[in-house]
């Protein structure tokens, strides 16, 4: 049985060029298409198992990554984007048309990711940023319909794939979290 993961990942991950400038995020609208600029490459590439990233048609998992808040820039039929959901941590902007997410962003100051948005690198219209790394959430596949008993055989292929399965997030990224949360705390007296 073949297991899907992510039509970018499922030939093999593909390796980043190390020098990605940036590029264009486009929608699948084939009449205008949304448009966003990202300058430099994309940190943090990773699968994500979670239910709310945006994820496209029959795919398991999401790919997602962040870049800085600053490098992102609506550049053509940015009036089709509408905020997926107003009371989550990020602000997810997908296109009214085609339903995609274009970029995820983080307005509370106090988070420890502010600063960065969330995109799909897939989505650029140029090759080349850094590949995915690792796979977070794995075990929130099931909340979204994966039998219990796939999960063997999809935590095998993310080893195969070299996407080391987490069902939380990254140990970096853990880490941190766990860091910006001692930082903020105030010190005892
Ligand atoms: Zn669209
Ligand atoms: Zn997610």
């Amino acid at each position: 049985m073949t297991v899907h993961i992510h039509p970018s990942v499922d030939n093999g991950v593909k390796k980043g060029s190390g020098a990605f400038a940036g590029g264009t995020l486009v929608c699948k609208c084939k009449d205008k298409p949304v448009k966003v600029g990202i300058k430099g490459d994309v940190a943090h590439n990773h699968a994500c198992g979670c239910t709310k990233c945006w994820k496209p048609e029959g795919a398991t998992f999401s790919v997602v990554a962040v870049v800085p808040r600053e490098n992102v820039t609506v550049f053509e039929n940015g009036d089709k984007l509408q905020i997926v959901d107003t009371s989550a941590t990020i602000q997810r902007y997908a296109c009214k048309g085609c339903g995609t997410h274009m970029y995820g962003r983080i307005e509370n100051k106090g988070h420890p990711f502010y600063g960065l948005d969330f995109i799909h690198p897939e989505l650029f219209q140029e090759a080349g940023s850094a590949a995915p790394a690792f796979a977070a959430f794995v075990s929130s596949v099931i909340e979204s319909g994966v039998a219990p008993s796939e999960m063997s055989g999809i935590r095998s292929r993310l080893k195969e794939l070299g996407l080391e399965p987490y069902d939380c997030l990254s140990p970096a990224l853990m880490d941190a979290i766990a860091t910006h949360t001692a930082k903020s705390r105030p010190k005892a007296a």
